[in-house]
């Protein structure tokens, strides 16, 4: 293990993130379970990009009949990519009805904010100030606290506006929300710039999911629009029935989006992702740059990305996320009732955690306590991790078949780790 950790370092470079204290080595999965180099297995509560489980037969077999058939870069007439596109965007509201596909989520949100730009005619840039929308030299800076030392940056171009946190700040309709938005906007119009987009994941998941009542992203697009300007919904993390009661988490904030960027799930781990938006928006951006991506949208990656939608509806799993998220809540505040240090419980469907507190009056964070009960839990098999603003919220956001049987061999570990651990201050 210790070799690998070295090599790693010394082939890839320093500061290549690795989870645990004792980094796993992943060598199998199947499901939602894992298997390391000893033989050991995991029952794993955090991937989201398999998404209809690791290796599942009905991708696997789509990317090996596809790869043995056809694959080439994306200048070819293929049908592949028109019959997957149709199938994706009968997904969406009927006005968001043309795709451009990717390989990587942080392209897909880079042309959004390129789109907007060009729809607009306007620069300035809106995120929330404790999200990632991935690693281009563009993207990259729409992180605060995470934004890359060199590079060109938003600058001027961007403001950020404090993500929600429904167990901090009371916001129940969304109007707080929106009025930091507006703010933002009037900001960006006070000095010259202009508004061209509003970039969120409709769940905020990396900020801690808070939890938001059907519709409360409303007031805020309304503001964009009547700015002007684009609203952006990252569902990288959000998208494909995860939520449990939609297909897109944008739905279930009673929003029409400009601009829908996806990926992580899209492809069950087979790298592909894109954007679904207006024609007159894809035309615009078509106009102004001759877009193309090599790999993106080439015949294996729908291949792949097809056989997720299809397992996605013929298992039913957006039904299964509603319900393993209802179950999950409730032994999360089952056990909220034994332990003082859990603060909040809070669930969309198939992501769902716990935010560890010291004090529940003063809603201290407890950040070194939620390391020690992730590390004990991998020690027992069980693979999760954490988010949020603070960094203390659990989060568990399993393969999309997980099940009665694996939530409860979840709740009762952490059950029996939560029992046995004393908290700790940090
Ligand atoms: N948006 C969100 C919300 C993400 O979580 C991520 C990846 N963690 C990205 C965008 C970037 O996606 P990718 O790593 O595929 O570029």
């Amino acid at each position: 293990m210790n070799d690998l950790v070295q090599r790693r370092r010394d082939l890839l470079g320093p500061n290549v993130s690795t989870f645990y204290k004792d980094p796993v080595h992943i060598v199998k999965g199947e499901g939602v379970w894992l298997w390391d180099n000893d033989g050991r297995k995991y029952l794993d509560c955090y991937n989201n990009v398999p998404h209809v489980g690791h290796c599942n037969p009905r991708v696997v077999e789509a990317i090996y009949e596809q790869a043995k058939t056809l694959n080439t870069h994306t200048r070819y007439l293929h049908e592949g990519i028109l019959n997957y596109v149709e199938k994706l965007t009968a997904t969406f509201d009927e006005a968001l009805d043309t795709a451009i596909m990717t390989c990587t989520g942080s392209e897909a949100n880079d042309i959004a904010l390129r789109m907007a730009e060009g729809m607009t005619g306007k620069r300035g840039i809106i995120a929330t100030d404790a999200t990632y929308h991935g690693n281009t030299t563009l993207v990259s800076h729409l992180s605060k606290s995470n934004a890359p030392e060199v590079g060109f940056g938003l600058g001027e171009y961007l403001r950020h506006v404090e993500a929600p946190d429904s167990y901090r700040i009371a916001d129940p309709d969304g109007t707080r929300f929106a009025a930091k938005v507006q703010a933002a906007i009037d900001d960006l119009e006070a000095a010259g710039i202009g508004f061209a987009a509003l970039i969120v994941c409709p769940l905020f998941l990396n900020e801690g999911f808070p939890d938001q009542k059907e519709g409360w992203l409303k007031p805020t697009a309304d503001a964009a629009r009547k700015a002007g300007g684009l609203l952006i919904c990252d569902e990288v993390q959000s998208g494909f029935a995860r939520c449990g009661s939609h297909f897109w988490a944008h739905q279930k904030q009673g929003v029409v989006p400009d601009i829908v960027t996806m990926g992580k799930p899209m492809g069950n781990g087979h790298p592909v992702a894109g954007l679904v938006t207006r024609a007159d928006i894809m035309e615009s951006f078509r106009k102004s740059f001759r877009y193309f991506n090599t790999f993106g949208g080439n015949p294996v990656s729908v291949a792949a990305a097809n056989a997720v939608l299809d397992e996605l509806k013929d298992k039913d799993l957006q039904a299964n996320a509603a319900k393993v998220g209802k179950l999950a809540k409730e032994r999360l505040l089952e056990m909220a009732t034994k332990y003082d240090f859990i603060g909040d419980v809070r669930e969309s469907g198939m992501v769902f955690g716990a935010e560890f507190v010291l004090d529940k009056e003063t809603k201290e964070p407890a950040v070194a306590f939620a390391d020690v009960i992730i590390n004990k839990m991998r020690e027992r098999g069980i693979i999760l991790s954490k988010l949020g603003r603070h960094k203390n919220t659990l989060k568990i956001r399993p393969p999309m078949p997980f099940g009665d049987e694996h939530l409860d061999l979840l709740m009762t570990t952490l059950d029996e780790v939560l029992a046995e651990t004393p908290v700790t201050a940090g």
